[in-house]
């Protein structure tokens, strides 16, 4: 998709601090981390919102998951416990329009899940 800047990474037109990358799903280091381990998963095809997943793609969007378990893994949080956020649309403070996993952790996150 022109002009979306996820794709952009996705194809290497923009930098990504990569950590994940097959097929169908990079993962990368968020710009601006809220945590000391903040990274992005997203499937490679441009899918706008979580609204927007298609049967078609159950199957990657399943996948993420498994992938998401991995990194956590990798970046020594998985013991400890970490939060996974997806924002959809303007009340759900999506800023990026094409649908990404936050995986967020490498300290306590409280136990709230909004303000
Ligand atoms: P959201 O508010 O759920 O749409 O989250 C968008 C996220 O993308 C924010 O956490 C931003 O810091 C992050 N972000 C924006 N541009 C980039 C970029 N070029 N590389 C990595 N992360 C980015
Ligand atoms: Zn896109």
């Amino acid at each position: 998709m022109k002009d979306c800047i996820f794709c952009k990474i996705a194809n290497k037109e923009l930098p990504g601090n990569i950590v994940y990358e097959d097929e169908e799903v990079i993962a990368f280091r968020d710009i601006n981390p809220v945590a000391p381990i903040h990274i992005l998963i997203i499937p490679k095809k441009h899918i706008g919102k979580l609204t927007h997943i298609a049967k078609e793609d159950e199957a990657v969007i399943g996948r993420i998951y498994s992938i998401i378990n991995n990194i956590a893994e990798t970046e020594g949080i998985n013991e400890r416990g970490f939060r996974v956020i997806v924002n959809c649309g303007e009340e759900g403070g999506q800023v990026v329009e094409h649908l990404h996993f936050h995986l967020i952790g490498g300290r306590p996150l409280g136990a709230k899940i909004c303000n």
